[in-house]
């Protein structure tokens, strides 16, 4: 092969980005259907949000949908939902966006962190039942970077130890987990519908759920015009006013524009899902570098392959440092760089911060004492060392062979020429990653 771009030698990746990482894909009916919300001053109503919610909640074969705000709002949402409260404590990954677990906090709970799978980069189960203790109520499952949890092993041991699952969709619209759609394993389920995302309509977010009261608990939290609809009677007692004193009813722009990508996304999720199981399969084999995906007949998929990763095995490229590697395929012409969402359990606001001043760490806040729930000391080795053994790549949205190829193969040229790269190799860490992963644009 070439000489490698890093050192003088010509760049792989020649062809131009086009619209091929533009995203979200926006049509004529899109852009109609918020100019018509627009003129009929409809901004703040419910009528179009309620018909989303019912396509939606259908596509997961779901009973009931609260549209929100956001997602950090719908997973909040979620867990007032399905009861979680003062001095409760949630079990959920360390590698993943705050907003998966956060919230929890505002509830008086404890957020408790398990590790991750290296193959899956999502909670590992097995660490799942090292975390349970009496005061557990629930496990937030992340479908991290797209790919589906192992939900048959998180199911049974909800089952096993009476707890509640809710899962965080936001990275794994259309998944499916062994046929079955994700969002629709737990008790509840909470997705952004942000417009980095991949069902991308805007700020906002939606909560699923198939139990009447969490569902009228979520109304309860946030939606005070939407409280005529809560039947259960310790609930309806005190309606009127959101208990959680929040507000976070649905933009309709978002909800309008929700509604037309539904009509479009599953061919969008086919398209992107044919271009990235092409990229993977070119790369089949090539030392150090690991696909992110299911298996090939487990009937699971990553639906849109939200921000897309993948796994590094420095082993095999003679201990090369993965932040030499992605710079040396950047310099190829396929931006690469390595790690992704900081490890959460490292950050002080789950030990030490008092954020409502309660004179003691929020984390804390309601355990009796003799508790201390900080997790800067917990052990997480899988999570304390991911930066180091992934790395982003491109999120193609078509299926465009040429194109795909050059960035395929600018992966695979820097990884046959690996020993040309060790002699420069400072051996620089990946460092912490970041706590909010960013797309590019284009
Ligand atoms: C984006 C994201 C959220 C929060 O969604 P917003 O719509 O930005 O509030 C929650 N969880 C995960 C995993 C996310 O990536």
């Amino acid at each position: 092969m070439s000489r490698l771009a890093i050192m003088g030698g010509a760049k792989t990746v020649t062809s131009e980005d086009g619209d091929m990482f533009a995203w979200p894909i926006v049509n004529k009916a899109m852009e109609d259907t918020v100019v018509n919300v627009l003129r009929d001053r409809n901004m703040s109503g419910t009528d179009i949000t309620k018909k989303f919610e019912r396509q939606f909640a259908d596509w997961h074969g779901m009973k009931y949908a609260v549209g929100c705000s956001s997602g950090t709002a719908s997973i909040q949402s979620a867990m007032y939902a399905v009861g979680v409260g003062a001095g409760d404590e949630i079990i959920a990954p360390s590698i993943t966006y705050w907003a998966s677990c956060t919230q929890a906090l505002t509830l008086g709970a404890s957020v408790i962190f398990a590790d991750i799978d290296p193959e899956t980069l999502c909670i590992d189960p097995k660490d799942i039942e090292n975390r349970i203790t009496k005061r557990t109520k629930a496990i937030v499952v992340v479908h991290y970077l797209g790919m589906p949890a192992d939900m048959d092993s998180i199911m049974a041991i909800a089952k096993k130890n009476n707890l509640k699952v809710i899962e965080d969709v936001s990275h794994a619209h259309g998944a499916l987990y062994k046929g079955k759609i994700v969002g629709s394993f737990g008790d509840a389920s909470g997705f952004s519908l942000m417009t980095g995302k991949a069902f991308a309509i805007g700020e906002s977010g939606i909560m699923l759920t198939n139990d009447r009261t969490a569902y009228e608990r979520a109304l309860l939290l946030g939606h005070y015009e939407r409280h005529k609809e809560i039947s259960t009677p310790e609930l309806s007692q005190a309606a009127g006013i959101p208990w959680g004193g929040y507000k976070y009813r649905m933009h309709q722009m978002s909800s309008a524009i929700g509604l037309e990508q539904l009509k479009k996304f599953p061919s969008e999720m086919a398209e992107i899902n044919t271009a990235m199981n092409y990229f993977w399969d070119m790369l089949e084999g090539v030392p150090g570098l690991g696909s992110h995906r299911p298996a090939k007949d487990s009937g699971s998929t990553k639906g849109a392959w939200y921000a897309p990763h993948g796994l590094y095995k420095s082993e095999e490229l003679g201990g090369l440092s993965v932040k030499r590697f992605c710079d040396a395929v950047s310099s190829e012409g396929s931006p690469a760089s390595p790690g992704c969402n900081s490890a959460l359990h490292q950050h002080p606001l789950f030990s030490s911060v008092d954020v409502y001043g309660h004179g003691r760490p929020t984390q804390n806040a309601f355990q009796s004492p003799g508790i201390d729930n900080s997790q800067d000391r917990i052990k997480l080795p899988v999570s304390d060392g991911i930066q180091e053994r992934t790395f982003n790549i491109p999120w193609f949205k078509h299926f465009r062979k040429e194109v795909i190829e050059q960035h395929a193969k600018a992966f695979m040229k820097v990884a046959e020429n690996y020993r040309e790269l060790l002699p420069g190799d400072e051996k620089i860490s990946a460092g912490q990653g970041q706590w909010a992963l960013t797309a590019r644009k284009s």
